[in-house]
């Protein structure tokens, strides 16, 4: 059993129905649509397809919307991309028309880039293939030396080292319509993305609600104001991405692992989902086989504890998108059975219990971790449970029983947790263990007298009422 999960970015290449059939059988469990690209129409396409294919083949399968946020572009070029010599001027002006952009200088997306700089400040353009350096700012105009020269081509992003150059925040007007309609849509998953606070994830989430959405929300940490802020994001968020590439841009990519890992243990530390993102099998969006430092990447992250690890254009654009996605969940496989069966002492296992559900989902994982049990059933409304439960390490499936299927789905990203349709609501106690057992059953891999945990509530159906844990052995 894999526990690490696999989000597989959608795009032209999983538009063809087999390479997206491949995808999903090969292992993808949240499947993202990426706003910075295409319109709704093509995005309804998208949803439509995923939907249809996971119902046929039978998987559990979550959709997560990744909203573009206040990317900071250059405008574009007269004649096509220019290339700029190492020391050569060059310019960036809001000012400057659309497509006016050529070897002196270019537009930019933000009207007020010049308040936020100062000279001596570094640019990079193109996910930092170009460096700039600020020399001046002269009536909105931005003049800068290029220090590390190459092409540049229309709508290249702009970041800058050492970040704060963003004053606005974290939700445009464009991303505000974007998280209506994905809401509307029912996605389960909405990625903010350049967040800097927690004030920039409740903004979200009053916008998912007024929309009538049930999506949960990951905080991308691409900022290095965020990091600043991680403590309130996390709290406020359901879930972060360590977000590798502008991240990496803003804080410079040699401490980039060190941060990843410091950022996902403070999210597990909060019980917060955490997803590593960006490059992870870059070579293979043409070529069919990982890299052995893509191979060593992926395991890094499954080792730190990530709960889902993540392909962008490997999936949405390359040519071997299922190819990805099946390297991807063996690498995963693989570095999981080099960890520990157990997890060692955390604030997880160690702060206080502040709630009944909580305590009695922490007990199951203190009683799996100390006993030959070979499964845990948690019988849950939200998902909360199972996310308790998921915080903890442990090398047997947690199986989320549940009747909502917003709640299966949404439980796809959480690591270790296997989603099971299940509908406790009408059952009397006796018959409700025989069911459960039924349910286990079909999941497979267990059999007759395996010990099993079973968390529940006296009260079926309402959330947050967990308070009881059973261990006995199955019976089919
Ligand atoms: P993006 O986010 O691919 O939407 O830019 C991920 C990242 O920055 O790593
Ligand atoms: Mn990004």
């Amino acid at each position: 059993m894999r526990r690490t999960k696999i989000i597989a970015t959608l795009g032209p290449a999983t538009d063809r129905l087999e390479v997206l059939r491949d995808v999903i059988e090969g292992g993808a469990d949240v499947l993202r649509l990426n706003f910075s690209h295409g319109g709704w129409d093509e995005r309804y396409r998208r949803i439509e397809q995923a939907r249809g294919m996971a119902d046929d083949l039978g998987c559990c399968v979550a959709l997560l919307g990744d909203l573009q946020g206040p990317k900071i572009r250059i405008a574009g070029f007269r004649d096509g991309p220019v290339r700029l010599e190492d020391g050569a001027e060059f310019f960036i002006d809001p000012g400057l028309d659309g497509d006016a952009g050529d070897a002196h200088g270019v537009g930019v997306n933000i009207a007020t880039l010049g308040d936020d700089l100062k000279e001596g400040d570094t640019l990079l353009l193109d996910d930092g293939n170009v460096e700039l350096s600020v020399a001046s700012i002269r009536a909105g105009r931005v003049h800068c030396r290029v220090v590390h020269g190459g092409v540049v081509s229309d709508q290249k992003g702009v970041n800058k080292r050492g970040g704060g150059l963003l004053s606005v925040p974290a939700l445009t007007e464009e991303d505000c319509a974007d998280l209506k309609l994905a809401a509307k849509a029912g996605l389960d998953w909405i990625a903010v993305s350049f967040v800097r606070d927690g004030a920039d994830i409740e903004a979200a989430r009053e916008l998912i609600r007024s929309a009538g959405g049930q999506a949960h929300i990951i905080a991308k940490i691409e900022r290095s104001e965020a990091l600043d802020n991680l403590d309130e994001i996390l709290d406020a968020a359901d879930a972060v991405m360590v977000a590798r590439g502008d991240l990496g841009i803003e804080t410079g990519y040699e401490g980039l692992i060190g941060l990843q890992k410091s950022i996902i243990r403070r999210a597990r530390d909060r019980h917060r989902v955490v997803i590593t993102a960006t490059q992870m099998m870059e070579s293979m969006i043409d070529r069919p086989v990982p890299t052995r430092a893509e191979v060593s990447d992926v395991s890094n992250a499954v080792m730190d504890g990530s709960d889902a690890v993540m392909l962008s254009a490997e999936s949405a654009v390359g040519e071997y998108a299922a190819e990805a996605v099946a390297a991807m969940a063996s690498i995963c496989e693989g570095a999981e059975a080099w960890l520990p069966a157990r997890s060692e002492a955390s604030p997880v296992t160690e702060g206080a219990f502040e709630r009944v559900d909580e305590g009695i989902a922490k007990a199951a994982m203190y009683a799996a971790n100390h006993m030959d049990v070979r499964a845990i059933a948690a019988l849950t409304e939200s998902g909360a449970t199972a996310l308790w439960m998921s915080r903890i390490r442990a090398d047997i499936p947690i199986f989320a029983l549940t009747r909502h299927a917003a709640t299966q789905r949404r439980v796809t990203l959480y690591r270790g947790v296997v989603p099971v349709a299940f509908d406790v609501t009408h059952t009397e106690s006796d018959r409700l263990f025989r069911e459960i057992f039924r349910c286990l059953r079909d999941a497979g891999g267990l059999e007759h007298g395996d010990l099993v945990i079973i968390t529940k509530g006296a009260i079926t159906g309402v959330s947050g009422h967990t308070d009881s844990l059973t261990v006995l052995p199955l019976e089919f």
